[in-house]
């Protein structure tokens, strides 16, 4: 028997579609304007020098003290809204960290770059990993923390059961982080299991909103994308208020970021590494919406090997290649990033995008 529906029942079906999608279309402006004000927030400083008086550059200021540029002030009092030589020496040194035109003056693209969504964790990062080859960029924390456990290295990572996502299901959340982690145990001999005793897991990943007991509180759409905490804390945290992508092609949004991305990156920063000055290094600290940039790159292996050592056998092609144990061998750098790109196929080449993630102490 066929069932007609109740014509009372589909006027209240319309009805609720009609809401839904009015809802749906006000949160996609909503989204909109929260985006243009972030990219907007800065230009109107555009050409500032030392000496000018400019009301809301202790906006900007704070910013370049959140990612550690800028240090508080004597007395610990706010920020002031003059150009001051501090802040100059701030902005020279956030253009040489991503490798801008040092020009003193916050001209357009020292804004542009600023205007990027990025990880939470400070980028003024002490204790670079070597002072003898200038074509190394990749940075340890200070005092270079890693993970130490019995070997063969096994690292257990949980998805918090409380703080999700609905809008992605948890089935492609696990695909998404289980491919970076691989990314990572590719080239280091640390295997990554997931568990679901989220207690005593080593790493535990969950999704916040604004502040959520760390010190390190998330500020809604962009900005600051996750942070993570160096070794051995474990916690890997993605601002719950982003619009999180695992297929771009099936997330229409302009704000959209690409999870596994940022995954990637984060995970970095559990293993220890800090933000790299290389700009298609994962350890990049910023990421453009609607990018993609999950490749290893040469940076990113030699400093995670530096931490751990290389696998001891790594496939390349059909053959099994040996490779040497050296922490700093580039060639056997390269050699991983090569079977890296055999693990994944035909896969593209890497594509930049800009993260960024604080460490906690930050993310
Ligand atoms: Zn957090
Ligand atoms: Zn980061």
């Amino acid at each position: 028997m066929l069932l007609l529906p109740d014509p009372s029942t589909s006027h209240a079906f319309l009805f609720l579609f009609i809401i839904s999608l009015l809802s749906f279309m006000a949160s996609v402006d909503n989204t909109r304007e929260i985006y243009d004000h972030g990219l907007q927030r800065f230009e109107r400083f555009v050409g500032a020098k030392r000496g000018c008086n400019i009301t809301g550059i202790s906006k900007l200021k704070e910013y370049l003290h959140r990612f550690g540029y800028l240090p508080q002030t004597n007395n610990n009092s706010v920020f002031t809204d003059l150009f001051n030589e501090e802040l100059e020496l701030a902005v020279l040194r956030y253009q040489e960290k991503f490798g801008l035109p040092i020009t003193a003056r916050l001209d357009a693209g020292t804004l542009n770059q600023m205007a990027i969504p990025r990880c939470g964790e400070p980028d003024d990062i002490a204790g670079r990993a070597s002072t003898t080859h200038l074509t190394e960029n990749y940075v340890y924390f200070t005092g270079r923390p890693k993970w130490v456990r019995q070997k063969p290295m096994t690292l257990t990572y949980a998805f918090s059961p409380w703080s999700f996502i609905d809008y992605l299901s948890p089935r492609d959340i696990r695909i998404v982080f289980r491919r970076a982690f691989s990314r990572w145990s590719n080239v280091v001999p640390i295997t990554f299991l997931e568990t679901g005793d989220y207690g005593f897991a080593d790493i535990r990943i969950g999704f916040y909103s604004g502040d959520h007991g760390d010190g390190q509180p998330f500020d809604g759409v962009l900005g600051i994308l996750a942070h993570s905490f160096s070794p051995e804390n474990g916690k890997l945290h993605l601002d719950a208020s982003e619009r999180w992508a695992v297929d771009f092609e099936r997330e229409p949004s302009e704000v959209a970021v690409d999870m596994e991305s940022v995954a990637v990156h984060e995970i970095g920063h559990l293993l220890g590494l800090a933000h790299s000055t290389v700009k298609d290094a994962v350890m990049y600290p910023s990421l453009k919406t609607r990018e993609r940039r999950v490749d290893l790159t040469v940076d990113d292996v030699k400093g995670v090997q530096s931490l751990y050592g290389s696998k001891s056998s790594l496939r390349f092609g059909s053959s099994l290649v040996s490779e040497s144990t050296s922490s700093t061998n580039e060639a056997a750098a390269i050699l991983a990033l090569k079977s890296e790109w055999w693990f994944r196929g035909l896969g593209s080449l890497p594509v930049v995008l800009l993260l960024g993630m604080t460490m906690v102490h930050v993310i």
